[in-house]
């Protein structure tokens, strides 16, 4: 964020939004994330994308939104508390036949600390014990007034299970996301976040970026936490090879020598000289401040 806020102004253009999706454990996050999947692929790829890289991309009404895809509130947390902003958006998924639950207060919480706009999923809106009122009688009770009853939240009837209400949320975060005017310059600084990153028997360490500002680029020297390296590949979420990933395009790439953490911020580097002497006078910073005496 404050990096973006170095960018002129003039420079900034329209980026999609990018959506967490939070709510109490069993009340229907990964259904939803599937949902929103299959509505919104083309009929040609429907059995391509099987292969989860901790983030993807839709297309609504012509525009994109990139969704995170590894709910829950410690990914959340983990890039919060590295100084990251994970998301733009927070769907809050609520059943309607069980109602606001620990963790929705959780989340409620975890938004609103990162100053995040929540959307309402009620869902399992076909159940017949769904109480869709006494839902948004409690939602009110956590500060989170409907706007169907005069407040600012919008809260989107949905069945994950039998995709209804789909569109009407993908409708709400595009409505949210002009609203909050989310900017980033595809051709200044390159950066981003670490989504999640592992080692892949053959390739290597295999990373999932999303990148926030810039235009990322094959050839690339990438510095995440501890890690850097030259970019040797490049995939989008459907696997498929890209050569570039501009601003909210969730890409995993290949060539890092170390692996990173999810929600480690990268930054591109001029060479991967400038970027080992980086780690090392970090990694030197750091002994040097352990073996120091605690200050009284
Ligand atoms: P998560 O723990 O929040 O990720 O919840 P899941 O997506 O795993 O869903 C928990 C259970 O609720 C599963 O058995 C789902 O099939 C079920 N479920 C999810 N969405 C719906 C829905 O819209 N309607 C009904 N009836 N069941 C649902």
């Amino acid at each position: 964020r404050q990096i973006i806020e170095r960018e002129d102004q003039k420079n900034l253009i329209p980026r999609p939004p990018v959506v967490t999706i939070l709510g109490h454990v069993d009340h229907g996050k990964t259904s939803l994330l599937d949902a929103i999947r299959h509505t919104n692929v083309t009929a040609g790829e429907a059995g391509g994308i099987t292969q989860h890289i901790g983030a993807y991309q839709i297309e609504s009404h012509g525009k994109a939104i990139t969704f995170l895809d590894t709910p829950g509130h410690a990914a959340f947390s983990a890039m919060r508390a590295r100084g990251a902003q994970g998301a733009d958006i927070v769907i809050l998924v609520v059943a309607a036949n069980d109602g606001v639950m620990p963790q929705t207060k959780e989340a409620i919480s975890h938004a609103k600390a990162a100053r995040v706009p929540i959307i309402v999923a009620l869902n399992k809106i076909d159940r017949s014990d769904a109480n869709q009122d006494l839902v948004k009688k409690q939602l009110s009770e956590q500060g989170l007034m409907a706007d169907t009853w005069g407040g600012n939240t919008m809260v989107v009837p949905v069945s994950a299970k039998q995709k209804i209400g789909i569109e009407d949320l993908m409708e709400a975060i595009l409505m949210t996301a002009e609203e909050m005017k989310i900017m980033a310059n595809p051709k200044g600084k390159v950066f981003g976040t670490v989504v999640e990153a592992s080692v892949d028997t053959k390739k290597g360490v295999m990373a999932t970026l999303l990148v926030q500002n810039g235009t990322l680029k094959m050839g690339d020297v990438v510095l995440a936490g501890n890690s850097y390296g030259k970019i040797r590949a490049m995939f989008d979420f459907r696997g498929k090879k890209i050569q570039k990933a501009g601003p909210s395009t969730p890409v995993q790439i290949m060539g890092l020598t170390d692996v990173p953490t999810a929600g480690d911020i990268f930054q591109v580097y001029f060479s991967e000289k400038e970027a080992r002497a980086v780690v090392s006078a970090a990694k030197a910073d750091a002994a040097l401040n352990r073996n120091l005496p605690k200050a009284t």
